[in-house]
C-alpha cells in the first residue's frame, strides 16, 4: 500500500466513516482506529524530508563550488524555489524583501557543491529490493543526488525509478540504459538472472542484435523501457555498433558502450559516434591489430606498454575523444583488491589489468582532455556509511593522479553529461534542479572532506545527515 496516497485516502475515508458512525456498533470505532493510525505513521515521516512547498528557500551565506570549475566563491546565497534553482548571487547583493520572504537555511562557515553523479551501477542483478534502496539511502544521504544505471532488470530499476521520483524512498534520481549485444553473450548467467519469466536477449531490456535485426523495432522496444540509453555490451562487431548507435540517437537516446565489446574496439566505439564508453581495462585492446570474437579466448597483453602512460595507439585513440567529447567511464576500483571477496565477481586473473595499470590508463587520457566520469561498478560493505561513489574519487586520485577539482567535475558536470542531464544538474546555476550538498569541510583541499556532509538537497527536497539510517547486516547480500 502506497503510504502517501493512502494518508490523504484514509483522511477523506474517516470522514465518511464518522458520518456512518452513528449508525454503526464498536468494530466502526476499531476500523477508524486502525486508519488513525495509518494517517499518524504517514506523518511521521521528518518533516524536512517532504515535497518542498511552494515559496522560496534561501541556502545562506555558503563558500559556493559551483561545478563550472571556476574557484569557491564565499559569502554566495543560493535561492530554489520548488525543485529549481532561482538564482545564485552574494549575500551582499540579496535585497531585504526577498530575503524576509524566504525559508533561509544559514550557511555560513560552510561549503555548497553540486550533487554528485554515480555514472554507473547495478542495482537488480539479481532484482533485490532492499539492497537497491540500502545503497540509494547510502548514496543520498552521502551526496549523491544521480546514478547512471548500466544494465539491469529493468522491470525492477523502473519502479526504484519511479518510487525515488515520487519522493517514496530516499534516493538518488535514476537514469538508466536498455542493453543489447550480440547472440553469444546470452549465455552469461546474469542475463538469466535479469530476465526472470522471460527469455535473455529477447526482452526489451536484454535484446540479441544481428545483422538481420529490424533495427529501429528494437531501439523503440528499448526506448519503451522509458531507459535514457542503449548499452552496447559485447559480441558486436563494429558495423552493426555503428547503426545501432545511428538508430538511438534518431530516437532520442544516448549510447553507453563497452570500450571494447569484442571483436570491435575502442576506437571503433569511437568512431561508431556513442557517447561514452566504459571501463579504462578495457581499452588495453586497442594497439591490437586483431581483435578475438566475445567467444573467442581472450590472451593476457603486456601490460608493459601501458604503464609508462603514452601508449601511442592510445594516444590517437584519446584525441578523437577529446576532439568528438566522447566520455570515459574509467571504473578503476572495481578493478582493485576492495574487490577480493565479490559474490557477484569472479576475482582479477593474475596479470590481468587492475587498477595500477588502469589507473595509467586514466592519466594518459585525462592529460588528453578526454572527459572523465566517476563511476564504482561495485558495491561497498553494509559497513561503510559513506557512498561507493567515494572509492571511485579515492582511485582516480590515488592511481590516475587527478587534481582533486578535476575529480569533483568528474562527479558532478561530466557525470551530468554521461547521463545525458547536463542541462538539470551538474553545477549549481538558475534553471537547473537543485541538487546541492552542503559540506562542513573544503572538498577541493582534500577529497576526505566530503565525508562532512551535513545535508544533501535533491530537487529542493533537503536530507539531513542526522537522518541517513545507516545500513544493517544483510542490507547488501550481491556485492
Ligand atoms: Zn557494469
Amino acid at each position: 500500500m502506497n503510504d502517501g496516497k493512502a494518508g490523504i485516502e484514509s483522511g477523506a475515508r474517516i470522514t465518511s466513516w464518522l458520518a456512518a458512525r452513528k449508525q454503526r456498533p464498536l468494530t466502526c470505532s476499531i476500523a477508524v482506529a486502525v486508519l488513525l493510525c495509518c494517517a499518524l505513521a504517514h506523518a511521521a515521516v521528518p518533516a524536512t524530508d517532504k515535497a518542498p512547498k511552494s515559496g522560496i528557500t534561501l541556502f545562506q551565506g555558503a563558500t559556493l563550488i559551483d561545478g563550472s570549475g571556476a574557484p569557491p566563491r564565499p559569502d554566495m546565497d543560493v535561492l530554489v524555489e520548488g525543485e529549481r534553482i532561482l538564482r545564485v548571487l552574494p549575500d551582499s547583493q540579496l535585497d531585504p524583501a526577498v530575503r524576509a520572504k524566504a525559508k533561509a537555511i544559514d550557511l555560513r562557515e560552510r561549503f555548497l557543491m553540486p550533487g554528485m553523479i554515480d555514472a554507473h551501477v547495478h542495482l537488480a542483478t539479481p532484482p533485490n529490493r532492499r539492497q537497491a534502496e540500502a545503497i540509494l539511502r547510502r548514496d543520498l544521504y552521502g551526496g549523491v543526488t544521480a546514478v547512471r544505471d548500466m544494465a539491469d532488470d529493468l522491470r525492477a530499476v523502473g519502479e526504484l525509478t519511479r518510487a525515488s521520483l515520487a519522493g517514496e524512498i530516499p534516493a538518488p534520481d535514476i537514469y538508466y540504459a536498455a542493453l543489447m549485444a550480440g547472440p553469444d553473450f546470452f549465455t552469461d548467467e546474469r542475463t538469466g538472472q535479469v530476465s526472470v519469466g522471460g527469455v535473455p536477449g529477447h526482452v526489451p531490456w536484454m535484446q540479441a542484435v544481428t545483422k538481420a535485426t529490424d533495427l529501429p523495432l528494437a531501439v523503440a522496444r528499448a526506448k519503451g523501457t522509458w531507459a535514457t540509453a542503449i548499452k552496447l555490451y559485447a559480441d558486436l562487431p563494429a558495423d552493426l555498433a555503428s547503426r545501432i548507435t545511428a538508430e538511438a540517437h534518431r530516437q532520442g537516446l544516448l549510447v553507453w558502450a563497452h570500450a571494447t565489446p569484442y571483436p570491435s574496439k575502442p576506437s571503433d566505439m569511437v568512431a561508431a559516434g556513442v557517447d561514452a564508453i566504459s571501463h579504462a581495462c578495457l581499452l588495453i585492446r586497442e594497439p591490437d591489430a586483431h581483435v578475438p570474437s566475445w567467444s573467442e579466448p581472450h590472451p593476457n597483453v603486456d601490460l608493459a606498454k601501458f604503464r609508462q602512460g603514452d601508449n601511442p595507439a592510445l594516444a590517437r585513440l584519446f584525441k578523437e575523444m577529446a576532439r568528438r567529447g566522447t566520455i570515459l567511464d574509467a571504473t578503476l576500483w572495481t578493478y582493485s583488491s576492495d574487490t577480493a571477496g565479490s559474490t557477484t565477481m569472479p576475482p582479477l586473473a593474475p596479470g590481468s589489468c587492475d587498477d595500477t595499470v588502469g589507473g595509467e590508463i586514466t592519466r594518459q587520457a585525462y592529460l588528453a582532455h578526454v572527459p572523465i566520469d566517476a563511476g564504482t561498478d561495485f558495491i561497498g560493505d553494509w559497513k561503510d556509511p559513506w557512498p561507493d561513489l567515494f572509492h571511485e574519487l579515492d582511485t582516480l586520485a590515488v592511481k590516475a593522479g587527478m587534481p582533486n577539482e578535476a575529480i569533483l567535475q568528474s562527479a558532478t558536470l561530466v557525470g551530468a553529461r554521461a547521463a545525458g542531464q547536463q542541462r538539470d544538474m551538474g553545477s549549481i546555476e538558475p534553471g537547473k534542479l537543485a541538487n546541492m550538498v552542503v559540506l562542513a569541510r573544503n572538498p577541493l583541499t582534500d577529497l576526505k572532506n566530503l565525508k562532512s556532509v551535513l545535508m544533501t538537497v535533491k530537487r529542493g527536497r533537503v536530507y539531513p545527515r542526522t537522518a541517513f539510517v545507516p545500513l544493517v547486516k544483510n542490507d547488501i547480500t550481491d556485492r
